[in-house]
């Protein structure tokens, strides 16, 4: 009996190099493939046409060039896209494209449903079913690039839709080496937001990693009592432990952490929330993203009204604090942050 074909999309260079060297060819046949498959998005051994005739032949017998399966597009009003991808199991994620002046952000899933169950995120009301593999990572960015206009280009990938990046580690770290690649999708790592919830040996891990990519934390509360409430990973790894971590995360020179601040009405919006989280990020450099809060009947916090996010806003500006309130995207289609939950039909 065969072994049944493998998925190239989620090997990197290395192994590619490996499997062609295991062939019978020469390594650089390897790079080549992963040329074929990450950079030119070629869906076949018989696409690759630089390959001999009889390599593409032995590939075509052994391996494959999955596809994740588009079952869905939305398109706001704003221009946001959103993309519902069928697995090959049968489970379901989102990835959403949001345009803007000069960038195209492809914000991507790193697992289907998550385990964290922040109060105010619809991703956590599915609980985890399960981490997504390393080519399903990458296989968003190729099905979204091929999605789009021949002109348009992805220039930024954030890791913000479904899943806690830092809980799939392994996956994502490969997922992020294959798209870094030069010979590959060649993303500058300088371009990749990493977002987490504060999974402090997961921020750890991703110091000691060669990834270079801006991490984004989401802190949302400026004191215990209120984020174990909110983000019940509080209770495991609190907001000091959390933050001096963050105090020794390596950043190349000129580059600033990012941390994310969902909006809640009187539950972390007031004027000494401001004034505390000034204190907090003393030291750090970082510059805030305060984003409002995208409300749904199944979740139980209401938005800040707009004075008073413009009012946290500006303490934080006077203490000479960066800080941005992030507009809302693609919320008509539930596109926006933490409204991506995809529910099976039943039927
Ligand atoms: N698990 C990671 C990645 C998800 S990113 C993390 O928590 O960072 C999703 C971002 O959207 C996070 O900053 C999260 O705090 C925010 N978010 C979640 N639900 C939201 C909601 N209903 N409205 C606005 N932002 C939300």
């Amino acid at each position: 009996m065969s072994q049944p074909p493998a998925d190239l999309v989620g090997l990197s260079r290395e192994e590619l190099e490996a499997l062609l060297e295991s062939l019978g060819e020469p390594r650089f046949r390897g790079r080549q493939v992963f040329q074929w498959v990450q950079a030119r998005r070629a869906r076949s051994p018989e696409a690759m046409t630089s390959l001999s005739k009889s390599l593409r032949g032995l590939l075509s017998e052994r391996v494959r060039v999955d596809r994740l399966e588009l079952a869905r597009m939305q398109r706001a009003t704003d221009g946001t896209r959103k993309y519902l991808f069928q697995l090959g199991d049968g489970e379901d994620i989102e990835s959403v494209l949001i345009p803007d002046e000069d960038r195209l952000t492809a914000c991507i899933s790193t697992q289907v449903g998550c385990p964290l169950a922040c109060r105010f995120c619809l991703t956590g009301l599915m609980g985890l079913h399960r981490n997504l593999a390393a080519g399903e990572i990458v296989g968003q960015v190729l099905a979204l690039q091929d999605a789009l206009e021949p002109a348009e280009r992805i220039s930024n990938i954030v890791l913000m839709g479904m899943g806690e990046p830092l809980l799939n580690f392994p996956n994502v770290e490969k997922a992020l080496g294959i798209l870094c690649d030069e010979l590959g999708a060649s993303f500058s790592p300088r371009r990749i937001t990493l977002s987490t919830a504060g999974h402090v040996p997961g921020i750890q891990k991703l110091a000691a990693s060669d990834l270079a990519v801006n991490l984004a934390v989401s802190l949302s509360a400026t004191t215990d009592a209120v984020r174990d409430q909110i983000m019940p990973i509080n209770r495991r790894w609190p907001i000091a432990e959390l933050l001096s971590t963050c105090r020794e995360f390596p950043l190349p020179n000129r580059r600033r952490l990012s941390f994310e601040y969902v909006m809640l009405d009187q539950v972390n919006d007031l004027r000494e929330d401001a004034q505390r989280l000034v204190r907090l990020l003393k030291g750090i450099r970082c510059k805030i993203n305060l984003i409002p809060f995208n409300a749904t009947p199944d979740l139980p916090d209401r938005p800040s009204p707009r004075p008073r996010v413009e009012a946290f806003q500006k303490i934080l500006h006077d203490a000479g604090r960066t800080a941005t309130i992030r507009e809302s995207r693609g919320w008509d289609i539930s596109a926006a942050c933490g409204m991506l939950r995809v529910e099976k039909d039943k039927a």
